[in-house]
């Protein structure tokens, strides 16, 4: 078998994602324009064959592509339906490293689907990239599976407008009526993680320790943002004493010039709706939410999107440690309440298997929290964190599941503990709160 098969690993998103190579690298420079929302793009993929290919498939949303060439040579190509299928004029060896350079064009638009709009979107102005799970592809051509590559980002706009992408901001340089920002990503990142925000943003700094937090926001929304993100330092600090070193070199908070249903996680990134800023800290457990991704979801990543409840109830899990330790409801009174709402809804989601359908649903989040707690119960504090911190080390930057999870947890206690995770995460009832 030659010829690199479309299907992707992930039971969840089998449309997504191709085989027969990996990824190794993207390099992607590309031009945006705001009024007519236009991007033009040039993207060098460095891929690494897993098998003789004789042809292989890349994800990409509504382009015109315009050339692709595969080790300096043209190559033969289709593209439809979301597929970009390359022919490249001699076979690729086994383990065989290769370039691919693909040149596309148009005005971006996300990937509708039962999600809503995921991916580049239009902002009012400017854009905002949130591609969790599927809307990689709506901006550059890859392999949109969860597996993890570097990134170089070179994106040019007009120049009243900031870029924030996910990464180490390298160079800014100014042309004629635009800016050229680079960001380089070094960190494994899988696609959907990747992201772009363009707007008439101002830059703040958040605070310096341990790695700097930035902030792009518009600028009228500079007191409110000031009052409701102030203690920022406080929920990094809390964070990393509990779950160790933040994974990355630096952090951004953006906030739109826009409403937003809810807030969203990139490498080492949150964006924000200009909702969420009020002026009465309404939504600093959100705050906290997006920040814990970046342990867990972004440096830790699900290997397959049915373990989502290791991204959203550890994250929900966060939520509730803060607010114990900022001087709100305690994790017991919080575990406590979701349990009684939990109670009141028909059981009818497997958080460790919830389906596609419902992978995002409130459940996943609450009872995988709950999950924690009870798990945090039975294990005590001492060896409750020691293993959360283990579980962050050992598989920085990498990708995890749920099996693994159970084993890794079993390594700090004698306490039995297959109970707990059956009950919780494989059993539709809802077991009972354990007693404090
Ligand atoms: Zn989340």
């Amino acid at each position: 078998m030659t010829t690199g098969s479309d299907r992707s690993t992930d039971s969840y998103l089998p449309q997504h994602g191709n085989g027969g190579y990996r990824v190794l690298h993207y390099d992607l420079d590309l031009d945006y324009r705001v009024e007519s929302n236009r991007l033009t793009g040039k993207a060098t993929i460095t891929a690494q064959a897993a098998q003789a290919l004789s042809r292989f498939s890349l994800d990409l949303g509504q382009f015109r592509v315009q050339d692709v060439r595969v080790e300096g040579h043209r190559a033969s190509f289709a593209h439809r339906a979301g597929k970009l299928r390359v022919k490249p004029d001699k076979q690729l060896g086994y383990g065989a490293t290769f370039k691919i350079e693909i040149r596309y064009a148009g005005k971006p638009v996300p990937i509708s689907g039962r999600w809503g709009d995921i991916g580049w979107d239009e902002l009012t102005d400017g854009a905002l990239v949130a591609s969790q799970p599927n809307g990689a592809p709506s901006w550059f051509p890859c392999n949109d599976r969860l597996e993890k590559a570097g990134f170089l980002l070179t994106l040019t706009a007009p120049t009243p407008y900031t870029v924030v992408a996910t990464g180490d901001l390298v160079s800014r340089r100014r042309g004629a009526g635009t800016t050229t920002w680079v960001y380089e990503r070094n960190e494994p990142t899988a696609p959907y993680l990747m992201s772009v925000q363009v707007g008439r943003y101002e830059l703040l700094d958040l605070a310096a320790i341990p790695v700097p937090q930035r902030a792009a926001i518009p600028p009228r929304l500079r007191r409110t943002f000031r009052h409701d993100f102030a203690r920022h330092a406080d929920i990094m600090r809390t964070f990393t004493d509990l779950f160790g070193p933040y994974p990355f070199r630096s952090y951004a908070v953006v906030v739109t010039d826009d409403d937003l249903d809810d807030p969203i996680e990139a490498q080492g990134m949150a964006v924000f709706g200009r909702n969420h800023v009020d002026g009465w800290r309404s939504h600093e457990r959100l705050v906290a939410h997006e920040l814990a991704h970046q342990w867990f979801g972004n440096s830790l990543t699900v290997a397959d999107w049915r373990h989502i409840w290791l991204n959203e109830g550890f994250a929900t899990y966060a939520e509730w440690l803060w607010s114990s330790y900022s001087g709100g409801p305690t994790v017991q009174t919080l575990a406590t309440q979701w349990h009684a709402t939990l109670a009141q809804s028909p059981a009818d989601v497997l958080v460790a298997n919830p389906g596609v359908s419902r992978m995002f649903d409130p459940v996943v989040y609450k009872r995988g929290a709950l999950t924690l707690y009870a798990l945090h119960e039975r294990m005590g504090d001492a060896a409750f964190f020691a293993m959360l911190r283990s579980w962050v080390a050992e598989h920085r930057h990498g990708l995890v599941t749920t099996e693994q999870f159970r084993g890794h947890a079993a390594r700090f206690t004698a306490a039995p503990l297959d109970d707990l995770f059956t009950t919780w995460l494989d059993r539709r009832p809802l077991p009972p709160l354990p007693a404090n």
